[in-house]
Formats: structure tokens, C-alpha cells, sequence
């Protein structure tokens, strides 16, 4: 059988909640799984996402999935609905629903929770104020407005925005972005009442560099999978570790002539006798076509060279100063000992990328 993999480790997937706790230890922690869990799949994570006090997806069917794998805590929808049946599918899920936009407002105000659902509290509604973002959101007139109409339809309201440079500390428009904010929050919390209105600003990149306005909720996605979200500090550097091992094996073994060439456009060439290996990925299992000279993939601890273009099914490796590692060894692309940040230093992209396109070829396995 082909031999590619995927193995999903959620005890690291624990270990960086934890590490989430301790960089906000008084906020709670919303834990973003949206897009199936960065590509590891939401149902195979949610063992390691236990303490976690909610859960964040994008859409209404990644929502119901983690309902049906028997996620109990809230679930927050962070677009919101889109459309008025999704609303009242939302009520009856007991889903939490970002309000972004008036024709969201309408549905919300229109169909209230039923009161029964929420015996301790009363229904949250999360509030998107766009503080420069520029994507999703209201202006901090139309949030003032909309949360007054939110509050005495009897909903609690979290005041929520996005960072767009989180990830570089000194970017001036961090401050910008969050000065609006807090006055936003101020003048809410000043009209409505403290405890009315609850905030959430930080997603990893925030809440590690802006620990001062964590609030009530933190965001975090990529650092859970154990990446990190600064291109510039390594995940090690903040002691996370990676939840996704991605592996594949040697397939094939050549001797190759100086001179010879490998893989599509032939566009490396053997300067020397070169003993190739033939590994079983390519880009159609998530490995990504274009990487750097520097690309590598590890092999009994050493780094053997990827030669040629990527493929679809296959890479081939340079592994003539690896004597140890032959036909059926197994190859690390990424996981421990290479972090997926490193894989994507080597390409156009980012680690969140990378992990989001793995495909679904490869066997998945779950470790609990
Ligand atoms: C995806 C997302 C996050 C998580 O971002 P990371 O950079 O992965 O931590 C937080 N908040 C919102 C609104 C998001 O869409």
C-alpha cells in the first residue's frame, strides 16, 4: 500500500491549550477550528481541545459536525448566518452567532432564543465592530447603535474585532486598531452596563504580542496546531508543538550517472553519482509544488535534499549521504524535528496554508 500519512496528535493539541492558558490566564479561551481545524481534521481534534470554553467555525456545517461528534460548550459561528433559515437552524443548535451586518441584525431581532435554552444566562450574541480590518463589521457608530437594539432584545453582547498585523508587534496600526476598540467597549460598557457587554480581540498573533487587551475571550487558531503565527519566531521558540505529522517513505531507490536529470522540465541535474529516492507525496496529498533550493524532508535525522519539481504522487530526494535511510524508510515532511513554519519559509506561503491543503489521501490517524 502507498505508505503517506497523516497522524493527528492530540495530547500536543492539549499541551497547547495549555500554553494558550498560560499566555492569557484570564481570558477564555475560544479555540478556532474552522476550515475542518486547520486541515487536521475537527473531529479527530476535539479530544485535544476538552478544555477549551468554546469552540469557533466558519460555517453552519462545520458547526453541526462538531453538535454531532458531541461538542456540548458553545460553538461560535464567527460570520454569523447567511440567510434566515440558517438563523433559526443557529436557535436550535443553541449555536453562538457573530452579527456582522444589518441584514444579520434583522434575522437576530426578528427570531429571539428561545428563553428555556439558557437557564443560567441569557443568550450571547458576538458583535463585530471593524476597527480597520476593513473585511467584516460595523463602524463604531453602527455597533453603538446596533448594540442598543441587541441589548433590549435581551441578548449579552461580546464586543468582538481582528488585528490585521498582529503578527508585527510595532505596526502602528495595532495601536490604532485597538484604541478604537477600547472606546468603543468603554462607551458601550458606560451605556449598557458593565456586565453586559463582554470583549475578544486577540487571535494568537494578539494574545502572545497584546496581552493587555486579551479581555474576556481569546481567539487562537494557528498556535493550537503548533505553529507559529510570526513568521519570524519559531513555534519551538514559544513551546508549542506540532499537532500534525505528515510522512510518506522511500518508494523507490535509483543510481544515478553525472549528468543525469530528474522529474518534470528536468530541471536538476546530477553533478555527481547520485543515489536518488523516490518519496510517496506530491502536491495532490497537500505537499506544496513550488519549494525552494533549500527544500528538504528528514529521513533517520538527516535532511535529504528534494531534487527535480514536485509532482502530483511523488518528490524525489537527493539521499547519497544517506546511507541509513533506503527502499520502505520512512520520510518526515513535516512534524516533529521540522515544523511545518519551516516547510512554508521554503515557499510563497504560510504555515496556515500549508496545513489547511493537506489532502484527503493520505491515511489519517488520530493519537489520543
Ligand atoms: C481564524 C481566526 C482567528 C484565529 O487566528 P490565528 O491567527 O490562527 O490565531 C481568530 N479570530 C478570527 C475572527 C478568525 O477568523
Amino acid at each position: 500500500m502507498r505508505n503517506t500519512w497523516v497522524e493527528i496528535n492530540t495530547a500536543a493539541l492539549a499541551h497547547n491549550v495549555r500554553r494558550v492558558r498560560d499566555y492569557a490566564p484570564n481570558a477564555r479561551v475560544l479555540a478556532m477550528v474552522k476550515a475542518d481545524a486547520y486541515g487536521h481534521g475537527a473531529a479527530a481534534c476535539l479530544a485535544g481541545v476538552q478544555d477549551a470554553d468554546a469552540l469557533g467555525v466558519a460555517c453552519m456545517a462545520e458547526a453541526l459536525a462538531l453538535r454531532a461528534a458531541g461538542w456540548q460548550k458553545p460553538i461560535v459561528l464567527i460570520e454569523g448566518v447567511f440567510s434566515q433559515a440558517e438563523w433559526r437552524v443557529a436557535l436550535a443548535q443553541n449555536l453562538t452567532c457573530v452579527v456582522h451586518h444589518e441584514t444579520q441584525l434583522a434575522w437576530a431581532l426578528q427570531d429571539l432564543p428561545h428563553r428555556a435554552f439558557y437557564t443560567d444566562h441569557p443568550p450571547t450574541i458576538w458583535l463585530k465592530l471593524n476597527t480597520g480590518m476593513n473585511r467584516l463589521g460595523f463602524t463604531a457608530n453602527g455597533a453603538l447603535k446596533v448594540a442598543r437594539q441587541l441589548h433590549t432584545a435581551g441578548y449579552q453582547i461580546v464586543l468582538a474585532s481582528h488585528l490585521a498585523n498582529a503578527d508585527v508587534p510595532d505596526d502602528p496600526y495595532n495601536t490604532a486598531q485597538i484604541t478604537l476598540f477600547v472606546d468603543v467597549l468603554a462607551r458601550l460598557r458606560a451605556e449598557l452596563g458593565a456586565d453586559a457587554v463582554q470583549a475578544s480581540l486577540c487571535n494568537s498573533a494578539g494574545l502572545i504580542n497584546f496581552p493587555e487587551v486579551q479581555f474576556d475571550w481569546v481567539r487562537p487558531g494557528i498556535m493550537l496546531y503548533g505553529g507559529s503565527p510570526m513568521v519570524d519566531v519559531a513555534p519551538q521558540a514559544l513551546d508549542l508543538r506540532p499537532v500534525m505529522q505528515f510522512g510518506a517513505a522511500v518508494m523507490a531507490v535509483h543510481a544515478l550517472p553525472v549528468g543525469a536529470s530528474v522529474g518534470y522540465g528536468s530541471r536538476w541535474q546530477a553533478t555527481r553519482p547520485t543515489r536518488l529516492g523516490v518519496i510517496s507525496v506530491g502536491y495532490a496529498d497537500g505537499y506544496p509544488r513550488v519549494v525552494s533550493e533549500a527544500a528538504y524532508v528528514l529521513a533517520e535525522g538527516m535532511r535529504l535534499p528534494i531534487v527535480g519539481r514536485v509532482a502530483m504522487d511523488m518528490l524525489m530526494v537527493d539521499m547519497t549521504d544517506a546511507q541509513a535511510v533506503g527502499l520502505g524508510s520512512t520520510v518526515t515532511l513535516w512534524g516533529d524535528g521540522l515544523s511545518v513554519d519551516t516547510v512554508a519559509s521554503w515557499t510563497n506561503t504560510l504555515n496556515y496554508e500549508l496545513l489547511c491543503h493537506v489532502g484527503t489521501r493520505p491515511t489519517r490517524r488520530v493519537l489520543t
